[in-house]
C-alpha cells in the first residue's frame, strides 16, 4: 500500500473593513435595504469610472507588512473577465501581473508558510433565490467592496498545519484591524487548493479547489476528506479531475461544481481607467513603523512577562478580543495569571456553551479586574465571583459591586454578625458542644460545617475558626 502526501494551499478572501467601496463612495455597511448602497460606478453602467479608495490600499498595504509580504512599489490593476448575474459589469478588477504585495510567509508548528502574494480585488453582487417567485434576484450593495486576496504557497501537509494557517493570518489581519474577519457573516472565506502524491515525490498532483469554506472546523474536515476522496480514486485506477468543489460539511463530502479555470479563461489586461500606483519608500516605511504589536510578538511577550504558559498565550493572541479583554484586565488589576485563568476557563466556557465565538464578546475589562480584586482580597469566595461572572458576561449586569450587593454575595467578615451565627449553632446543637469539651475534637470539624452552611458558604473561614473556638471554650 503506498503512502500518500496531501498539498494544500490557499486562497483567502478577506473583506477589507474600510468605510466605503474600493472604486466610489458607496457605504460598506453591512444589510441594508437592497441595492441601496449602490451608484453607477458599483452598478457598472456605460461611462461611469472608479476611484480608488486610498485606505483600501493602506489597508492591503498592512495586511502585506504584517505577514512579511514585499510591497510592490507600482502594482497595477487588472480586469478579470467572466460573465456571472452579480458581475455587472462582465468583469472584476483585480491584479494579475503585478499584485500589491509578494513573497510572504507566516509561521505555523515553527515552518514557514509562505504567502505567494496579495492583491486587490472588488467583491460581486449576492444572488438571492425567491421561493415564492421561483427566480433568482440580485443584490448589489456587496458589489465593490474592498477585498483582498491572499494566496499562499501549496506548503500545508495536513489538516491540523491548514487549520492553524488561516488562524494565524487572521490572526494578524484582526490585531491590524484591517478587517473584521468575520467568517459567518463572509468577511473571511477560505478556498482550499487540494493535490495528493506518492510519499516522496516532488512532483504535484492534479488539484481541486474547494471555495468558501467558512469556519476553520469545516476547513479541517474538508482536507481531510477531499484526501481520503483523492486517494480512494487513484487507487481505483481513476484521474483525479481538475476541477472547483464545494465541501458539504453534513454530508462530510465535496461535490464537483464545474471544471476549474485556469488565468487565461478570464482574458486578464490592464485595467485602463485606473493609473498604476505609486507607493514611495518613505510612505511604506511610516506605514510599517505605525503597525500595532502583531501575534508573533506577543506570543513571545506574554510567557516572557506574564509567566503565561505558551498554550494559554497561543489561545488568547489567536483573538483580538481575548487579547485586548487579557491585556486591560490585566493592566487594570495587576494579576495577569488570574485574568488568563477566569479567560481560559469560565469565560470561554460561556462562549462555547452560548455557541459564540470569541469576537462576539461584550464582557467590560473592568468587571473582571474587579471581580479579580475581590476574589483575591478575600471579600467574595470562587463560587460568588463565578456567579458575577456568568452575570455580567450574559449582559445582566454591569455594576459589579452592586450585583455582589443586591444578592448578599459578599463574605461575611464582620466579628459581630459571625459571633451571632457561632452561638446559634452551638445552641442548636448542645451534645457536640459538651462532646468537644469532653475532648472529641473532631467534633469541631462538624461544628465549623454547621457554621458555614449557616452562613451560606461566606463566611471569612480564618475568623469563623478563631470564634468558634471561643465560643466553645
Ligand atoms: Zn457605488
Amino acid at each position: 500500500m503506498p503512502q500518500y502526501e496531501t498539498v494544500v494551499g490557499l486562497e483567502i478572501h478577506v473583506e477589507l473593513a474600510t468605510a466605503t467601496k474600493v472604486f466610489c463612495g458607496c457605504t460598506t455597511a453591512f444589510g441594508g435595504e437592497q441595492n441601496t448602497h449602490v451608484c453607477p460606478v458599483c452598478m457598472g453602467l456605460p461611462g461611469a469610472l472608479p476611484v480608488l479608495n486610498r485606505q483600501a490600499v493602506e489597508y492591503a498595504v498592512r495586511a502585506g507588512l504584517a505577514l512579511n509580504c514585499n510591497i510592490t512599489r507600482n502594482a497595477v490593476f487588472d480586469r478579470k473577465h467572466y460573465f456571472y448575474p452579480d458581475l455587472p459589469k462582465a468583469f472584476q478588477i483585480s491584479q494579475l501581473y503585478l499584485p500589491l504585495c509578494t513573497d510572504g510567509w507566516v509561521e505555523v508548528f515553527g515552518k514557514r508558510v509562505r504567502i505567494r502574494e496579495i492583491h486587490m480585488e472588488e467583491d460581486a453582487g449576492k444572488l438571492v433565490h425567491d421561493p415564492w417567485t421561483d427566480s433568482t434576484l440580485v443584490d448589489f450593495n456587496r458589489c465593490g467592496v474592498p477585498l483582498i486576496e491572499i494566496v499562499t504557497q501549496p506548503d500545508m501537509r495536513t489538516p491540523e498545519e491548514t487549520v492553524e494557517t488561516v488562524r494565524q493570518i487572521r490572526a494578524a489581519l484582526s490585531m491590524l484591524g484591517v478587517s473584521d474577519c468575520k467568517m459567518q457573516e463572509g468577511s473571511l472565506r477560505v478556498d482550499v487548493n487540494l493535490s495528493v502524491r506518492p510519499m516522496g515525490s516532488t512532483a504535484l498532483g492534479t488539484r481541486t479547489e474547494m471555495k468558501n469554506i467558512n469556519s476553520l472546523k469545516s476547513i479541517g474536515r474538508a482536507v481531510a476528506g477531499e484526501t481520503a476522496r483523492q486517494i480512494e480514486q487513484i487507487e481505483l485506477g481513476r484521474p483525479i479531475i481538475q476541477q472547483t468543489r464545494r465541501w458539504d460539511d453534513n454530508k462530510n463530502a465535496s461535490m464537483a461544481m464545474r471544471s476549474k479555470e485556469d488565468a487565461h479563461d478570464y482574458r486578464y489586461f490592464p485595467e485602463p481607467d485606473l493609473a498604476p500606483l505609486s507607493l514611495s519608500d518613505e510612505w511604506i516605511e511610516s506605514r510599517r513603523a505605525a503597525l500595532p504589536e502583531l501575534p508573533e510578538q506577543k506570543r513571545v511577550r506574554y510567557p516572557a512577562e506574564f509567566g503565561l504558559s505558551a498554550y494559554d498565550t497561543d489561545i488568547l493572541v489567536s483573538e483580538k478580543t481575548l487579547c485586548e479583554l487579557f491585556e486591560r484586565t490585566a493592566a487594570i488589576c495587576g494579576k495577569p495569571k488570574d485574568a488568563a485563568n477566569w479567560i481560559m476557563g469560565e469565560i470561554l466556557a460561556a462562549l462555547k456553551e452560548r455557541g459564540e465565538s470569541p469576537d462576539q464578546l461584550t464582557l467590560a475589562p473592568e468587571a473582571l479586574a474587579r471581580i479579580i480584586t475581590l476574589q483575591s482580597g478575600g471579600e467574595i469566595n470562587r463560587n460568588a465571583a463565578r456567579q458575577t461572572l456568568t452575570a455580567a458576561l450574559a449582559g445582566e449586569t454591569s455594576d459589579v459591586d452592586e450585583y455582589i450587593k443586591a444578592n448578599q454575595l459578599a463574605m461575611v467578615g464582620d466579628a459581630s454578625a459571625l459571633m451571632e451565627i457561632v452561638k446559634q449553632v452551638i445552641n442548636a446543637d448542645p451534645d457536640s458542644d459538651a462532646a468537644y469539651r469532653s475532648g472529641k475534637e473532631k467534633v469541631f470539624g462538624f461544628l465549623m460545617g454547621q457554621a458555614m452552611r449557616a452562613l451560606k458558604g461566606k463566611g471569612d473561614p480564618g475568623r469563623l475558626k478563631e470564634l468558634l473556638k471561643q465560643g466553645l471554650g
